[in-house]
């Protein structure tokens, strides 16, 4: 008799998606940032997806820092699948992708600068801090006359107040969405119009950053569905702060890798350093068993031996004195 079910009946595996990893290059990465990367990097390699990274250089550039950034992350043992893709070159790209949101009527000029915004409130219904909407009610006359004073940035004209995401530690998160800048007035794309187009761009299904950014993934995940492009899972991680609770910051002494070398903090330390705020177990194997730390992995590929999403800190990495407690944790 045949056989009712044939033996490719059951679904092909979905192929892997990628994580990334998306820096600014206004300086060079400090504790935190390359925490969020190690972890960008082992969410992603622990769920055999690729790793990419992107220069996120729409914004304020320091001459030479994305060179700095990548070579530290290498120091750190990171590996990535493809070219940094880079968002000054892809101008065209999100041109494209206004010209599909316009095409449906979803897009309008606004003239306002920051000081009308923030005197003309919020909208009725809107989240704090949402755009009013001002530009959207503009006769062709009040919209000829305002152009004549100022170049106009580009909004969207968000139909709903509100989105829902979904994220690994927030689980289903709803935001605010309102109608976001998508093109500024100088002419470049604003980021959440470029972060969209580029995740989806580099095949990325698995956005993992520092949770400073979950209230912004309603409305990127909200231009996404508006743009026919797939929704990536969300993974927010907490972000470092230095001793007085504040965001950690290049000007907290010796943060970024460069400064802790000087001090005689090496990559390795760093990594154990991150290792133990996650926290990972230690390395399994015989030797150094009682030393606190003295097996705590040194590499990015250690740490993914050990690496446990659940056992994540989801409090704050409070860092009081880094070379101090990198010593600590050294052996
Ligand atoms: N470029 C942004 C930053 O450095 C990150 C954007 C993102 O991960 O979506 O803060």
């Amino acid at each position: 008799m045949p056989a009712l079910t044939s033996p490719d009946a059951s679904p092909a595996p979905a192929p892997p998606g990628a994580g990334r990893y998306a820096p600014s290059p206004s300086g060079d990465l400090h504790l935190g940032n390359l925490r969020t990367a190690l972890l960008a990097w082992l969410f992603a390699r622990s769920t055999g997806r690729a790793f990419l990274l992107r220069v996120e250089d729409l914004d304020r550039v320091q001459e030479g820092s994305a060179r700095r950034q990548l070579e530290d992350l290498e120091a750190l043992g990171l590996d990535w699948d493809a070219e940094p893709l880079v968002q000054s070159e892809r101008t065209a790209a999100y041109d494209d992708a206004v010209a599909t949101l316009r095409a449906r009527g979803l897009v309008y000029e606004c003239y306002c600068t920051r000081r009308e915004i923030q005197e003309a409130g919020s909208a009725p219904h809107g989240a704090p801090g949402a755009y009013p909407g001002t530009c959207r009610r503009l006769t062709r006359a009040q919209r000829e006359e305002r152009a004549r004073e100022r170049p106009a940035a580009l909004r969207l004209a968000a139909d709903r107040s509100a989105w829902t995401v979904r994220d690994r530690y927030a689980g289903e998160y709803t935001g605010a969405v309102d109608d976001v800048v998508l093109v500024r007035n100088d002419g470049r794309a604003a980021y959440n119009l470029a972060v969209v187009v580029d995740d989806a761009h580099q095949g990325v299904d698995q956005v993992v950053r520092g949770d400073d950014l979950l209230s912004s993934a309603p409305r990127q995940a909200y231009l996404a569905h508006l743009l026919g492009l797939a929704q990536p899972g969300y993974v927010h991680v907490p972000l470092a702060l230095n001793r007085e609770g504040r965001r950690l910051a290049k000007r907290d002494g010796a943060v970024t890798l460069r400064q802790l070398r000087e001090a005689g903090v090496g990559a390795g330390d760093v990594v154990r350093l991150i290792a133990a705020s996650i926290p990972l177990r230690p390395l399994p194997g015989p030797g150094d068993a009682g030393r606190s730390g003295a097996r705590l992995p040194r590499t990015a590929g250690q740490m993914l031996e050990v690496f446990d999403p659940e056992a994540l800190s989801r409090e704050p990495w409070v860092l009081r004195d880094p070379i101090e407690e990198a010593a600590r944790v050294a052996d």
